[in-house]
């Protein structure tokens, strides 16, 4: 027997930290290795640092690693940049409940150095994971979204923006969180149904009579300031002009026919307060009604709601509801189904409140958006429809500003006497700390001390990573970026709000190509949650089976586009392929690599129209960025071909020292080991250093030719029924057995002979 030239005789998880360490003393994933010409570069998401990452953010960075690995082979240039999204309100809310403070409650600046802190915290822990997983991500120029350089440009973006009439300050009702006790753009609003009561209400007329209202909101009874019909096609129509008394406050108001108001709703009536929806909105513009605000930014009734001030809104829906009763408003209740709008980080009950913010114009632009959405590849391709979907539902400009505090401040300033002005772009300006001169009389302007949201912050991670405003050589060679990979979940936000700011900074689209991956969810298909127990760590998977073995369970598991479900069973069973693997290339590493010879075996030719195929199919999946394809291609052909047929068939030539099958051993290897390399690069870059001394992250794969008439199905079947032949009459696989090769085999006879024993 010859020697192997693996020396270990099973492949070990253990070897993954090694080779990890081998490739960034090689800095093989460095701008300082690329060629002249364009650059390819992935716009990285920036992970979130608020919490332990679960195994889902680790999977999908896995995948998004596998796509630049590939196409770092093919294009060779491809640069794939890390960020860590370190703006805005997850961390506050998790310093608030780490040490138990709220945050406007201690000094500013000390309240940001905790977040500061606890962000390094959590951050160390998501940079374990992306090392322990193999990322090829240069470390060398990592970004984190709240430094200074970083907000520097998202000011300097909202400088210009400013400056070109794009944002403008307005006081207009807007979603609020009570909970986050913030501004929410519509893109972070969500919904949750929920069975609820719409109340039958009567008002008196002051002219004599009723007009019965139903409203699910009688808690904003005290902010009502019209009752609107249908001016022709209600019963009701004939009391327009009429004045209507206000139960339990008493107030006049006044009854006003509208086209809007839909007669067959409730009652054909409809009160209007501020604020029960955007439609009330519409209508205090319309008929300039003086607005009260009778829900502050805790969620709790002000002094408009008399005597159920300072109840939340929930407990003054159910104690007016209990007044109405007793007093004898209330004609009946039915019980409705409800879409409640809610906070989409913290699941609170959104409440409409009108203050001033920022906004940047987007309802304008809907359609720009759009037009260049039609020239980027989405894949899978149905993913577009969210993105058309959202632009659909584009209703508002968008509020940009926060009342928060870990953020990108405001690049605003304000002298009491000559107004708001913006400072000179490409400088970091902590406006809430400092004041700057009044161009006008020179005296000191107040900074804004409010700060940006955060998705104004990571929506220009592309121009970042291109080198916008900061290498203009380098923005020339790699924008358009690449490739823009992100989960379905924020198509809405960060998707959407990186096409509208790159356009509206460079006219231009953010990328060439938009890759959108299902969730990571529990093996019951339940999303992985903290409260629910279901939360599976990365960390002590890669310990027991290795990260080549969770990477490629997460490519091989789901189509593109569909959720993954985590299962260990399902990962244990990648780690037995990724053994399979090792075993199959250390029994080739006992033979020599031989050059082509002149002439190959028909066996030999067989296997390598077969590797064409493969290859043909594999690279069909990743240029499609679909993972699962050539994962699960590549198994097939090891497992279910390449092992059991063409090694068992050959092995007899390959220990009498045959070139061909020598070369042909080597060739296939190769092959594999470059084509599972973006999926599980730990084990296929460790065989092709030992194999053949040089790392394969940079090959190209090679091409054969597919010969269509090979009987590849009559030879699988030939080799079974021999096997199931000797366990039927319980032979060993060596044993000797009387059986004809068929005629259609001819070619391969030698060693189907050589292989099966078989006696002629
Ligand atoms: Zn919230
Ligand atoms: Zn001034």
């Amino acid at each position: 027997m010859p020697e192997p030239k693996l020396k270990e005789k099973r492949w070990s998880q253990n070897l993954e930290a090694t080779l990890f360490k081998k490739w960034q003393d090689e800095k093989l994933y460095g701008q300082e290795n690329m060629k002249e010409g364009p650059v390819f570069v992935v716009d990285t998401p920036p992970p979130y640092p608020s919490g332990r990452w679960h195994v889902g953010g680790a999977l999908h960075f896995c995948q998004i690693d596998m796509i630049s690995r590939y196409f770092r082979m093919k294009e060779k240039n491809l640069w794939f940049p890390v960020g860590i999204d370190r703006n805005g309100l997850p961390i506050e809310s998790r310093v608030e409940k780490d040490f138990g403070i709220k945050a406007h409650e201690v000094p500013r600046e000390e309240f940001l150095k905790k977040c500061r802190e606890t962000l390094n915290k959590y951050e160390s822990n998501i940079s374990n994971i992306m090392n322990l997983t193999g990322l090829s991500v240069d470390w060398s120029k990592v970004y984190r979204t709240d430094s200074p350089k970083y907000r520097t440009l998202t000011q300097s973006t909202f400088i210009e923006l400013w400056n070109k009439g794009l944002i403008y300050e307005d006081t207009k009702p807007n979603n609020w969180c009570p909970g986050c006790k913030t501004t929410l753009a519509d893109a972070e609003v969500e919904y949750r149904s929920q069975k609820g009561k719409l109340v039958f209400i009567n008002f008196k007329l002051k002219e004599g009579g009723v007009i019965q209202i139903a409203t699910t909101r009688p808690e904003l009874l005290g902010a009502c300031q019209a009752i609107t019909v249908h001016p022709t096609g209600s019963a009701y129509s004939k009391e327009i002009g009429k004045t209507a008394l206000v139960p339990i406050y008493g107030r006049e108001v006044k009854i006003i026919g509208r086209e809007e108001t839909n007669p067959e709703f409730g009652t054909g009536a409809m009160m209007v307060c501020s604020y029960g929806d955007q439609e009330d909105v519409k209508m205090f513009r319309e008929f300039s009604l003086p607005e009260t605000i009778i829900i502050d930014e805790a969620g709790k009734m002000t002094k408009a709601a008399g005597k159920y001030e300072g109840l939340s809104a929930k407990d003054a829906k159910k104690a007016i509801i209990e007044d109405l009763k007793s007093q004898g408003f209330i004609e009946k209740i039915d019980e409705v189904d409800q879409n409640i709008p809610i906070c989409w980080r913290s699941k609170d009950d959104i409440e409409l409140i009108a203050l001033p913010e920022y906004y940047l114009k987007q309802v304008d632009f809907v359609d720009d958006v759009k037009k260049i959405s039609d020239d980027i590849e989405f894949h899978p391709e149905k993913s577009r429809q969210l993105l058309l979907d959202w632009l659909g539902a584009v209703n508002q400009d968008w509020p940009i500003s926060r009342r928060r505090f870990y953020g990108t401040p405001v690049p605003i300033f304000n002298c009491g006497e000559h107004g708001k002005f913006v400072p000179e772009p490409g400088k970091y300006y902590e406006t809430w700390n400092m004041t700057l001169p009044c161009p006008k009389c020179n005296k000191p302007a107040k900074g804004d001390t409010r700060v940006l949201d955060t998705w104004m912050d990571s929506s220009i991670s592309a121009l970042w990573v291109s080198g916008f405003k900061r290498d203009e050589k380098f923005f020339k060679r790699s924008f358009p970026t690449f490739l823009r990979p992100q989960g379905k979940d924020i198509v809405r936000t960060w998707l959407y709000y990186t096409l509208l700011r790159v356009y509206h900074a460079t006219g231009k689209k953010a990328f060439n190509h938009v890759w959108i991956s299902g969730h990571i969810v529990d093996k019951k298909g339940f999303k992985m949650s903290k409260s629910i127990g279901n939360v599976v760590y990365p960390e002590p998977l890669i310990e027991k089976y290795g990260a080549d073995s969770l990477r490629f369970f997460s490519a091989s598991e789901a189509k593109l586009g569909s959720d993954i479900r985590v299962s260990e069973e399902r990962i244990a069973g990648a780690a037995k392929f990724i053994q399979k693997l090792y075993n199959v290339s250390r029994f080739i590493s006992m033979f020599s690599d031989s050059k082509k010879p002149e002439k190959l075996e028909p066996a030999d030719k067989w296997i390598l129209s077969e590797l064409g195929k493969l290859t043909r199919l594999a690279t069909r999946g990743y240029d499609d960025m679909d993972l699962f394809i050539p994962a699960n291609e590549v198994r097939t052909f090891v497992w279910e071909k390449f092992a059991p047929h063409y090694i068992e068939m050959v092995k007899g030539r390959a220990y009498d020292g045959d070139e061909s099958a020598r070369y042909t051993l080597h060739t296939v290897l190769r092959q594999v080991l470059k084509l599972l390399s973006p999926i599980s690069p730990f084990i296929t870059d460790y065989v092709y250093r030992k194999l053949y001394e040089k790392t394969l992250q940079f090959e190209n794969f090679d091409s054969f030719e597919e010969n269509q008439s090979l009987p590849t199905t009559k030879l699988i079947e030939f080799n079974e029924s021999v096997w199931a032949k000797k366990k039927a009459e319980n032979l060993s696989l060596r044993d000797e057995v009387a059986l004809k090769v068929p005629e259609r085999l001819q070619a391969y006879e030698k060693d189907l002979i050589k292989m099966h024993n078989l006696r002629q």
